[in-house]
Order: C-alpha cells, then structure tokens, then sequence
C-alpha cells in the first residue's frame, strides 16, 4: 500500500515537473504495459479457443515482467530489440491464425513513435535516427504482410464468436489508442521537464555570473550592464542619475594586524552596511577588492547623502575577530552622470574625487574638488 503510495506520488512529481522521468524508470514503465496487455491478450486467446496463442501471451507476460529487471541493469538496447522482435513475432503469428480483421497489426503502428522515443531520450543511442527508422521499416514491412496474407481462420472466428470479435478490435483500437497516447504523454512531460531545467541551469550560471561570491554583491560586469542601461535612460528619458565609487581606507593595515580572513570578514560587513542604506533604483557592486560602485537613482545631492549615510553608519560598525573589535572608514568619490560624458568618464570623474578625498584625510565624502587643484 505504502509503495503505491509512493509510486502515485512519484507520479504527480512527474507531472508537475518536479521529478525525473529516469530512463529505468521509463524502461519499466512500458515493460509493464507490454506484460498486461499480453496477459488481457492470453485471456483473449484463451476465450478463443486458441491454446497456441494463449499460451504465447503468457510467456510474453512472464518474459516482459522478468526483463524489468534488465531494466533496472540498463541493458536497454536488449530490450528495444526483444520488444521489436516480440511485437512483430506476435503480429505474424496473430495474422497466421486469424488475419489481420482482429486488429492485431495495429501494434506494427506502435513501433513508429516508440521506437523514436525510446531511441531519441534514452541516452545511450549512438544513431537515434537510423536504429528507429530500421524498426519502423521491419513494422511497416509486417503491417503489409498482415494485410496482404491469405490466410488464417478470421471467418470461422466470426461465425464462433461473433461478439468476441467485435469486442477483440475495440480493445485492439483501445489499447493502441492508449499505448499511443502514454507514448505522447511520457515524451511530451519529458520536453517541457528539460526545458524547465534548462531554463534553471541558465538562471543560476547568470547569478553565479553576476555576484561576487564573498560579498554576494553584484560583479563589476552586471554593474557595468546597470550602467549602460540607465545611460540609455538618462539619454531617452532624463533620467539622472549619479554615482559613488567608494574604497575602504587602510585596509592593507587591517589584513596586515589581523589576517586575511578578518579582511574578508570586514568586506561582508561593510557590503551589508552599505546594502541596507541602498533606497529603490540604487545598485551595489563589488567593483574590484575593495572598492565599490554604487549606482544612485538621483542626482548628486542624494548620492552625496547616501554615502554620509554610509560612512555614519560604518563609523557605528565593527567586526569581532577573535575577540577583537576590527573597525573600518571608508572615503567616497562622488559624480553625477551627464549625457554628454561616457561612462568611463565620470567613473574617471568620481575616481578623482575618491582619490582627492584618500589624499585629504580620508573617512570621507568628495563631491567636488576645490578649483585650485588639478588631478
Ligand atoms: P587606502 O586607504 O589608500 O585605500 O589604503 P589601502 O590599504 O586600503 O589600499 P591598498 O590598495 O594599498 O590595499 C588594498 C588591499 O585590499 C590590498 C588587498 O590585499 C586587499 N584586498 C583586496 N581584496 C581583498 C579580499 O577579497 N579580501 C581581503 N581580505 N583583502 C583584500
Ligand atoms: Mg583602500
Ligand atoms: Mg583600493
């Protein structure tokens, strides 16, 4: 009951995508279908009258029900040739006996999309294409030789078991029908679930692309793709606004007295301290070791007071590293971007500001440098 249980679960996962139809798993799946329709086929048979037949479905059901196992070893390939030679095997039989009225030969149709499935998902086909069209030619060739044989006793059958007959294609049509319909399903399921994981291995490889990994800070590179973008605004819509290129003062001094692993430490502190005085529209990065780039929804007035922010906030912080206080000042270099300039250029613009105030002090905020100096 509790295997069952799993099993639908294991079922619904599939559905909604949130499992994977393995290829043992879709080995044993049609192994298990092609084992009861033979079973339903030996009652059949049985019903008949026909013993030889009979008892051929029934091996057929023990031999699909034992091969789960070489399902489970992955010996896929002998299973899609005993399956190929089982389906047409029983074909010709079926048209021997009794022609080709009952339906029988509706399986040869079967091979065509199974063997494409099978062949194309399951990953160990060389030539998915060439192993799938030789299959659909020898069913194709059976189909036209149930048609065209003479033989076999379908008129006395009718006259025997008029209703059995009726009933025997309706269940040929239906498993056909079903078996068909699966087929569709399970490769159907199988599109959209590599899709789906596709499309989340490519959402992951541009976060890991775009975060610095110590920080967890935007990289420069999706920096430099903000700026550009809100350049193009600033150009379409006039949209201001500035930035703030910051640089931690003395932190050699700080991996120098207190190891490298403090340094790192006191990078995370300053990257949430930063990032928790950021307003809407404003980005942060992680432009080289340490320095950082913000991009300020605003003009120079709010980017100068978000880093007075910043720098009030960092005067207030400190990390405790091995039981010591570790604290950090930061200088800060300010521009607001003006169409006419490029990018590099007022990054170039808040460097020199940045540098001005390493020059000058230090734990501060330069938005303009005094006309007397040049840089
Ligand atoms: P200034 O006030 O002029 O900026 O002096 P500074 O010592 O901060 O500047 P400098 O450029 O001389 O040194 C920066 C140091 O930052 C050197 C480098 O080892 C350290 N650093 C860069 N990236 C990392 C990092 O990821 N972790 C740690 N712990 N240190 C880093
Ligand atoms: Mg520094
Ligand atoms: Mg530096």
């Amino acid at each position: 009951m509790e295997q069952i249980k799993n099993y639908l679960n294991y079922i619904k996962d599939i559905i909604n995508g949130e499992e994977y139809l393995s290829d043992r798993d879709k080995f044993s799946i049609i192994l298990h279908i092609c084992a009861v329709s033979h079973f339903l086929f030996a009652i059949l048979f049985l019903a008949f009258g026909s013993i030889i037949l009979m008892l051929y479905n029934l091996l057929s059901f023990l031999v699909y029900e034992s091969m789960v196992s070489l399902a489970k070893n992955k010996h896929f390939k002998l299973i899609v040739f005993a399956i190929c030679v089982e389906v047409n095997l029983f074909v010709f039989l079926t048209s021997l006996a009794y022609g080709h009225e009952l339906g029988f030969n509706l399986f040869c149709f079967l091979l065509i999309p199974a063997s494409f499935y099978i062949t194309y998902t399951a990953k160990n086909y060389k030539h998915p294409f060439l192993v799938s069209a030789l299959i659909s030619s020898i069913a194709m060739g059976m189909f036209i030789f149930s048609i065209f044989y003479p033989g076999g006793s379908f008129d006395e059958l009718v006259i025997d078991h008029p209703k059995l007959v009726s009933f025997s294609m309706v269940v040929n049509i239906f498993i056909t029908c079903f078996l068909l319909s699966i087929f569709s399903f399970m490769f159907t399921i199988e599109m959209r679930n590599s899709t789906t994981t596709l499309e989340n291995r490519t959402k992951q490889l541009k976060q890991l692309s775009s975060v610095d990994p110590l920080t967890k800070l935007a990289n420069r590179r999706s920096m430099m793709e903000k700026l550009n973008i809100a350049m193009h605004l600033l150009k379409k819509d006039k949209k201001i606004f500035s930035i703030v290129m910051g640089d931690i003062d003395d932190f050699k001094k700080v991996n120098d007295t207190y190891g490298h692993d403090a340094g790192d430490k006191v990078l995370v502190m300053v990257a949430e301290t930063i990032s928790s005085q950021l307003r809407d529209g404003d980005y942060v990065s992680r432009w080289g070791g340490e320095e950082i780039l913000i991009l300020v929804n605003g003009n120079l007035e709010a980017a100068k007071s978000l880093s007075e922010r910043i720098l009030n906030k960092l005067n207030q912080s400190e990390v405790i590293y091995e039981n010591r206080p570790v604290k950090v000042t930061m200088t800060f270099g300010v521009a607001q971007a003006n169409e006419s300039f490029r990018i590099e250029d007022f990054i170039q613009q808040a460097d020199n500001r940045l540098y001005y105030g390493k020059t000058h002090g230090k734990n501060q905020v330069v938005a303009e440098i005094p006309n007397s100096v040049n840089i």
